[in-house]
C-alpha cells in the first residue's frame, strides 16, 4: 500500500497525517487548534448536555477536504483531543 507523500522545502520526503477525529469528551473549547490551522478545516460547534441542559463549545472538523496533514492542530491542543491518519495515494 503506497501512502500519499510529498516533499519538504528542502526536498526531504514528507508523509502527511490528516485530521480524522476530535474527542468531544476531552475538548474544552479553548480554540487553540482553530487559531493554529491555516486551512480553515476546523469549526466550533455547540454541544448540548442533555442531563444538565447546559451548552458548551467544542471543536469539530468542518472542512476535512482542505486538510493538508500538517498536524499543527494536534500540537496546539492542550488536551490531546486529535486523531490523525495517513492516506493511501
Ligand atoms: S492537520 Fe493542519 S491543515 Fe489539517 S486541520 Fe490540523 S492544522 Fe489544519
Ligand atoms: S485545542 Fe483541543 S481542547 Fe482546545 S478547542 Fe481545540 S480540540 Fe478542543
Amino acid at each position: 500500500m503506497a501512502l500519499l507523500t510529498g516533499k519538504t522545502y528542502g526536498g526531504a520526503d514528507w508523509t502527511p497525517t490528516f485530521v480524522t477525529g476530535i474527542d468531544p469528551e476531552k475538548c474544552i473549547g479553548c480554540g487553540r487548534c482553530f487559531k493554529s490551522c491555516a486551512r480553515k478545516v476546523l469549526g466550533p460547534e455547540d454541544l448540548v448536555d442533555e442531563e444538565s441542559e447546559s451548552t458548551r463549545m467544542i471543536m469539530t472538523i468542518a472542512n476535512q477536504d482542505d486538510c493538508i496533514g500538517c498536524a499543527g492542530c494536534g500540537v496546539a491542543c492542550p488536551k490531546k483531543c486529535f486523531t490523525f491518519s495517513t492516506k493511501e495515494a
